[in-house]
C-alpha cells in the first residue's frame, strides 16, 4: 500500500448517501493520508447510459486501493463488479454490542464475533429458471421429493465448490487463530447433503490445519435461536453465501439494529467496505439514517490500509456517544438526527 492511499467513495442509493455524507464529514476530522474519489450517487446517475455507468464506476474503482460503497438498489452499479469482478470471497460482518447500542436483549454485554459470509457462490450465483428445464434434463431422479406440479415451477441454483469453500475457510480459520479460535460453521446440513453437508466437510478439513482452532458445527435453523439465546458462545461464524446474508440481519438485530453492523469484503487482492444494511428506502430523505454502520465500515477500511490508530480513534469516538447517550438517533431509541449524532462524533474526535 503506497503512503497515501485512493480510495472511492460510491455513495450509492435510498437513504445510504445520507449515511455516507456524515460518515465522510467525520472521516475529514481525522486528516488521513487518503485521497478521495468521488463518484455520484445513485440519483444523479438517471441520465447516463447503464454501459457508460458500468465502465465508468470500474475504472474508478480499479484505480482506487479501496471503495467505501453506500448500499445499492441495483440504481448505482459496482457492487456486481466489486465482488464477482474483483473476487471478493469474504464476507466479514462484525457483530458487537456496546453500551449504549439498543438492543432488545436482557444481556447483551457479551456479544462480540464475526460472521464470515462466502460471498460468491451459493444461491447467489444467478442461475434460475423454469423446472422443467431441470426434469427434461433428467436431473431429478428417484431421490427428489418434487411434486407432481413442479414442471410449472421455477428452480434457483445452489452451488458449492470446494475450492470456493476452501478459501474463505482458510479465512475464517486465520480469523479465529487471531481471536480466541473457537469456528463454528453452520449449514441445512441434514436436508442438503451435496451442498451444505459438503460445505461443512471442506471447512472441517481446512480447519484441521489450524491446529489452535477448534471446529463446532451446528445446523442453521439450530444456529439462528442460538444467536438470539447464546450469542456469547460464539466468536467466528463461517456460512454460506445465503445463509450468512440472513443470519447476519439477525445478528445485527441482537445489537440492536441494522444502523450499527459493518461490513467488509475481502479478496485476495482487493477489498471494499459497506455498512452490513441496504438502502434503507423508507427512511431516504429525512435525515435521520443512522451513520454508525457506514462510519464502523470506514473504520475496518482504515485498518485495511494500516491505518489502525486512526479506525481507533474513530471507534473510540463513536463508542463515548453511545456512552453518552444522548445524541443518538431514532432507530437507537434517541431523537437526534442524522446531522446531530455526526457533530456528536467529531466532537468526541
Ligand atoms: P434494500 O432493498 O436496499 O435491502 P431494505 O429496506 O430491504 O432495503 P434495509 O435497508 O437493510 O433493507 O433496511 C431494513 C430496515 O432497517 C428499514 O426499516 C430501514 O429503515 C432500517 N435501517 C437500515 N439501515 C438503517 C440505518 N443505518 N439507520 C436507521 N435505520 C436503518
Amino acid at each position: 500500500m503506497t503512503a497515501t492511499s485512493r480510495v472511492c467513495v460510491i455513495p450509492g442509493d435510498g437513504a445510504a448517501p445520507e449515511a455516507m455524507e456524515a460518515s465522510l464529514r467525520v472521516l475529514h476530522c481525522l486528516e488521513l493520508p487518503i485521497n478521495w474519489d468521488f463518484m455520484p450517487a445513485g440519483k444523479d446517475l438517471l441520465s447516463q447510459r447503464v454501459e457508460e455507468q458500468e465502465q465508468l464506476f470500474k475504472d474508478r474503482i480499479d484505480a482506487a486501493d479501496t471503495v467505501l460503497f453506500g448500499a445499492s438498489d441495483g440504481t448505482s452499479p459496482g457492487t456486481k463488479y466489486m465482488r464477482w469482478g474483483k473476487l471478493t470471497f469474504a464476507n466479514v460482518r462484525p457483530i458487537r454490542w456496546q453500551p449504549g447500542f439498543n438492543s432488545p436483549l436482557k444481556e447483551p454485554e457479551e456479544i462480540d464475533y464475526i460472521i464470515v459470509r462466502e460471498n460468491l457462490e451459493d444461491m447467489y450465483v444467478g442461475i434460475m429458471g423454469d423446472a422443467k428445464d431441470l426434469l427434461n434434463a433428467g436431473l431429478s431422479d428417484g431421490r427428489s421429493r418434487l411434486p407432481k406440479h413442479a414442471v410449472d415451477g421455477k428452480f434457483a441454483a445452489k452451488i458449492i465448490t470446494q475450492p470456493g469453500t476452501e478459501q474463505v475457510a482458510k479465512f475464517a480459520c486465520e480469523l479465529a487463530s487471531q481471536r480466541s479460535g473457537r469456528l463454528t460453521v453452520s449449514a441445512k446440513t441434514n436436508m442438503l447433503p451435496a451442498t451444505d453437508r459438503w460445505f461443512c466437510e471442506i471447512a472441517k478439513e481446512v480447519s484441521q490445519d489450524y491446529p489452535g482452532v477448534h471446529f463446532e458445527e451446528f445446523i442453521v435453523d439450530d444456529m439462528a435461536h442460538r444467536l438470539v439465546v447464546k450469542p456469547e458462545e460464539l466468536d467466528v461464524l463461517l456460512l454460506p453465501n445465503l445463509y450468512g446474508d440472513i443470519l447476519s440481519d439477525l445478528g445485527a438485530g441482537t445489537i440492536g439494529g441494522l444502523g450499527l453492523a459493518p461490513s467488509g469484503c475481502y479478496g485476495n487482492d482487493f477489498a471494499y467496505f459497506e455498512s452490513a444494511h441496504g438502502t434503507a428506502p423508507d427512511i431516504a430523505d429525512m435525515g435521520i439514517i443512522n451513520p454508525t454502520a457506514t462510519l464502523l465500515s470506514a473504520a475496518m477500511m482504515l485498518r485495511y490500509l494500516n491505518l489502525a490508530e486512526a479506525a481507533n480513534r474513530l471507534e473510540t469516538a463513536i463508542a463515548e456517544v453511545y456512552l453518552a447517550g444522548s445524541d443518538l438517533t431514532p432507530d437507537q431509541g434517541g431523537d437526534a438526527d442524522t446531522e446531530t449524532f455526526t457533530d456528536a462524533v467529531i466532537g468526541a474526535l
